[in-house]
């Protein structure tokens, strides 16, 4: 070859790289399109008229290449993706992903298990044609390096897998249903990876497979198109906020990825396990214009792979890098999404030795193009964002998804790009989540065979088995060392010091049967960051956490766990457990039937299962012969044995049968019939405890506090009033009230021709504004005047003594308290009310900055806070501890002050009795179940800062109210799937709702 060809490749070779305007590093390919290949014009055109500003768009997505044999996404949508005015249905995305799969066998779409509401759930992979025959080979070749047990943590072995492997990409689109770009995005992607001959997307099409879920809430996505179809009928009119977006929960729909109870979150993570997927995407949009927030901020998740941090913040910096230079601005990758809960949908990838990933992409909450105007802090100039976004601009779908499509391809060509890298580490997280316990450990988390509450630990097993977390059991009795805990230094002064304990046992049996969670599995880093305690430092940087601090499954599960370093525990004798076998059933011989009551939520199942047998609680403890059992245990007759035994066996929970009936004080458990009222404000928090009580197949008719109202006679329907929280403490005024309607139209939450998918299985209204009402309210009063009783918590709870249900409770505002999504400490103040049954005397708790409960015995009373200064003798004679004196007389007998506990009502003096109709009679008072463990110990686990200023007030209490009860909750006991050791005291309520009163020391007195 001469000098002038020499020159002339050079020139073409310049010429080709510079397409994309943009310098590379070396052997990287250009963000061009091939010039050889034709664009799809009439396409393109609609690209380029919809997109607001041409830097809002890149080279990647500017055009759109022409096929004679695949459709475009317009075959489907009638116009480009993105355009204005169009969002497809699940049903019609899907429809263009399978004729995707026809036109091409670069395309393969598979169904991925469906939704609450019975939708499907799909996973479209796109590759090239020889990927997609192989992959059956290549999901060899990667389930061995998810698994590297397969080889023997063989390193060579794996890199050799490494160099033949095609790693799949993950990508999940609206999870939040008001965030609607991402499906016509992904159709669009699809196409693209599917088409397009550029070398560049060429290289990600054979080197990847691109996996996406271009729906993740489908029961939400259909909703939302139906409210946005309803607004363009209705353009002048507001439309209604989508209230409902899955069956049970909205935006909380992403924090599923620890209890696993949605069936998105299960799909999601059986697709992406199913695969052996590297990277888990998940696409978002309310951050302008792309915030990676992959990276974001303090402090990380303490229990994911250093390995993985490193990933997220290469991915990260050279996502941000690509987008920077096709000149995009406002595209950034730290900003205050802190990585401390796993609870996030593209957490699962973390969680399971992968890379997560989550995009904030800018929305318009529908496909309208609209003038957005940002606050200041949006558009800021600062270290992480030197690009930032406008302070006004005009904003279109199609933008949105340049940004999606841009930040998609370019993270798969990166990817690709150095896919032996991450395929590598893919494996390494593998080894070393195997490696745990000679690293930092632990060896292992014993769940032990002997457990009281073995249903609820089966429930927690089931989670690790959602999770794929590997189970065993022990075939024998087993001892392990513990290590001791180290006892603190006291910095108090010597006369205060407290003697030092003995050390703990430094061993502990566990008997045959026992469940073991191994550290030493490929997802041994789930368990452990479920199982594990954490801290949070008040003294943290990041001052607003994003989310929950805490999630100690053990603890707010309310079963045994036992974290063990002790490597030996790992040659006890042991089976693989793949599932729960049956367990429970009837034992002994008679005809009465007995159940200890341990609070396991199963119990009030039974009730509504058996509906014609004859259940009565025990009032006390009691004991048959070598069976000990405790108050609130169930006496069962009227019941063939078979059919107790049978369900019994279904629920997890065991019978005993008695030869004669105990000696003990009872009263019946009725199955009680349930009002469960909800807000049209919103539907968020409810919707976990309405999960939580179909799960437990116990039954409700479901009603909008509008409802309230229209019922003439609330008593003569209902036993119980269940009124869980609104969501964000919604005040009284809001409850009552609802959304203006001086103003506006009716914003109607009911299926129309426009809106076929909108009510589902909930609620609907012609108007979803007005609110209780004061007719409802008075109806709610009268109610539980006439015995009802009312079930509130947190926010409800305000409500209810806002209301003038609740008499002698207030409530005040923290000052400086912070406790933010936390595991506390509670104790049992009240052992004998049937809602305690169950518990023992320190209950953990969720809590996230709960209300501050008092009681008084004066109506109006506020409590006064007696500091410890209150008690300080005066300045006088003698010393610190003596009596003083009067000069000239002799002292007076100072009147003994009742010793009242925080908790508890002060005891009004004869002078503030004397003439007062405000005393509240004893029997009237409010009743304390539950109070915050004292400051010391109120931490369990996440973050508690200035505790003391809820410590020791009441958590639960029940209300004497007319005839009837008011239970108020300051902790939330339903949440997140993730609470199960507190239901019961929601359940114990209902089961025991004409029977508040039992056990009451002053019932009677005046
Ligand atoms: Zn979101």
């Amino acid at each position: 070859m001469g000098h002038k060809s020499w020159l002339g490749l050079i020139l073409l070779l310049f010429t080709t790289l510079s397409t994309g305007g943009i310098a590379l590093a070396d052997g990287e390919t250009s963000p061009a399109r091939d010039p050889k290949q034709p664009v799809d014009d009439a396409y393109t055109a609609k690209i380029r008229k919809y997109t607001t500003e041409p830097y809002f768009s890149s080279p990647l997505v500017d055009y759109l290449p022409a096929s004679k044999s695949v459709p475009t996404p317009a075959v489907v949508l009638g116009d480009v993706a993105g355009a204005p005015g169009i969002l497809p249905y699940a049903e019609d995305v899907y429809k263009y992903m399978r004729l995707l799969e026809n036109a091409t066998p670069r395309v393969k779409v598979v169904s991925i298990g469906t939704t609450e509401e019975g939708r499907e759930m799909i996973a479209v992979a796109v590759s090239s044609e020889a990927n997609l025959k192989n992959l059956e080979q290549n999901h060899q070749r990667l389930a061995k390096l998810a698994d590297p047990r397969t080889i023997h943590l063989d390193d060579a072995e794996a890199d050799k897998l490494v160099a033949e492997s095609v790693p799949v990409y993950y990508i999940t689109g609206t999870i939040h249903s008001p965030e609607t770009g991402a499906p016509t995005a992904l159709m669009e992607l699809a196409y693209r990876l599917a088409v397009d001959e550029s070398p560049y997307v060429r290289e990600i099409r054979d080197g990847v497979i691109t996996l996406i879920t271009p729906v993740v809430e489908v029961d939400g996505r259909d909703r939302m198109v139906d409210l946005y179809k309803w607004h363009l009928a209705h353009p002048k009119d507001f439309y209604p906020p989508l209230i409902y977006w899955g069956k049970y929960v909205a935006h909380d729909n992403n924090r599923d990825a620890m209890a696993m109870t949605l069936k998105l979150t299960q799909n999601v993570l059986n697709t992406y396990l199913g695969w052996n997927a590297q990277v888990l995407h998940d696409l978002h949009e309310s951050v302008p214009y792309l915030y990676d927030n992959t990276v974001g901020d303090g402090p990380y998740n303490a229990w994911v792979d250093p390995i993985l941090v490193d990933e997220w913040q290469m991915i990260g910096a050279r996502n941000v890098a690509d987008l920077t230079r096709f000149g995009m601005p406002g595209v950034f990758a730290h900003g205050d999404f802190d990585t401390w809960s796993p609870g996030y949908l593209m957490f699962l990838a973390a969680m399971h030795n992968g890379i997560s990933r989550l995009y904030e992409t800018f929305g318009n909450a529908g496909a309208d193009t609209r003038e957005r105007t940002l606050q200041p802090d949006e558009y800021a100039r600062t270290w992480y964002r030197p690009n930032p976004p406008f302070p006004k601009t005009l904003w279109s779908q199609r933008n949105n998804n340049n940004y999606e499509e841009t930040g998609l391809l370019t993270s798969l060509h990166f990817f690709n790009e150095n896919k032996r890298l991450f395929l590598k580490n893919f494996y390494l997280k593998g080894k070393r989540s195997i490696q745990k316990p000679s690293a930092e450990g632990p060896s292992a988390y014993i769940l032990p065979a002997n457990d009281p509450r073995a249903s609820v630990q089966a429930d927690l097993l089931r989670i690790m088995f959602k999770q794929h977390v590997e189970i065993s059991r022990a075939t024998g009795s087993f001892q392990v060392s513990l290590p001791i805990k180290k006892e603190k230094k006291s910095g108090k002064s010597p006369d205060t010091e407290e003697k030092p304990k003995p050390a703990a046992p430094t061993t502990r049996d566990f008997p045959a049967g026992s469940y073991v969670i191994r550290m030493d599995q490929p997802y041994s880093r789930v368990a452990d960051a479920l199982l594990d305690y954490q801290y949070w430092s008040p003294e943290d940087p990041q001052t607003t956490p994003y989310d929950d601090t805490a999630w100690t499954f053990g603890e707010l599960f309310g079963v045994q766990v036992t974290r063990v370093t002790d490597p030996k525990v790992l040659s006890v004798p042991m089976e693989r457990v793949t599932e729960l076998r049956p367990f429970g059933g009837v034992q002994g011989e008679g005809s009465i039937f007995a159940i200890n009551n341990h609070a396991e939520p199963a119990l009030a199942s039974l009730r509504y299962r058996l509906k014609d047998a004859s259940i009565d609680a025990a009032e006390e403890p009691f004991q048959s012969g070598d069976n000990k059992f405790s108050r609130g245990t169930f006496l069962i007759h009227g019941v063939g044995r078979s059919d107790l035994d049978a369900a019994t066996k279904s629920l997890g929970l065991h019978a005993v049968a008695l030869p004669t009936a105990p000696n003990v004080k009872t009263h019946s458990v009725r199955a009680p019939r349930i009002a469960y009222v909800h807000t049209w404000i919103s539907t968020q928090s409810e919707g976990w405890w309405r999960l939580a009580l179909d799960n437990l197949q116990i039954p409700y008719d479901y009603m909008s506090t509008q409802a309230i109202a229209k019922i003439p006679d609330l008593n003569a329907k209902y036993d119980v009033i269940l009124f869980p929280p609104v969501s964000g403490n919604a005040s009284a005024n809001a409850i009552v009230q609802g959304t203006p309607t001086t103003w506006g139209n009716p914003l109607p939450w009911t299926n129309t021709p426009e809106t076929p998918n909108l009510v589902g299985k909930n609620d609907s209204t012609s108007d979803m504004r007005p609110g209780l009402g004061w007719d409802g309210v008075a109806k709610l009063q009268t109610f539980v005047r006439n015995g009802g009783v009312l079930l509130t918590a947190t926010d409800t709870s305000q409500f209810a003594v806002a209301i003038g249900l609740a008499s002698g409770v207030t409530f005040s505002n923290s000052e400086k308290m912070k406790i933010v999504g936390s595991v506390v400490g509670t104790r049992l103040v009240d052992a004998a009310s049937p809602i305690a049954y169950g518990y023992e005397e320190k209950v953990a708790a969720y809590c996230d900055d709960g209300t501050i409960f008092s009681v008084t015995s004066i109506l109006g009373a506020r409590r006064r806070h007696l500091g410890p200064e209150m008690k300080s003798r005066p300045t006088g004679r003698g010393t610190k501890d003596d009596p003083d004196f009067v000069v000239g007389r002799p002292a007076s007998e100072i009147p003994d002050e009742p010793e009242k506990e925080l908790w508890e009502a002060p005891q009004p003096t004869d002078d503030q009795s004397f003439n007062n109709p405000r005393v509240i009679p004893s029997a009237n008072r409010a009743r304390v179940i539950l109070r915050y463990a004292d400051s010391k110990d109120l931490l369990i686990s996440g973050l508690v800062e200035n505790g003391n200023e809820i410590a020791q007030h009441p958590a639960v209490l029940d209300v004497p109210s007319g005839s009837g009860h008011v239970v108020l909750f300051s902790i939330n006991p339903v949440y997140r799937g993730e609470t199960e050791n507190t239901y019961s005291l929601v359940l114990n309520t209902l089961l025991n709702f004409d029977s508040l009163n039992v056990g009451r020391k002053d019932t009677g007195q005046k």
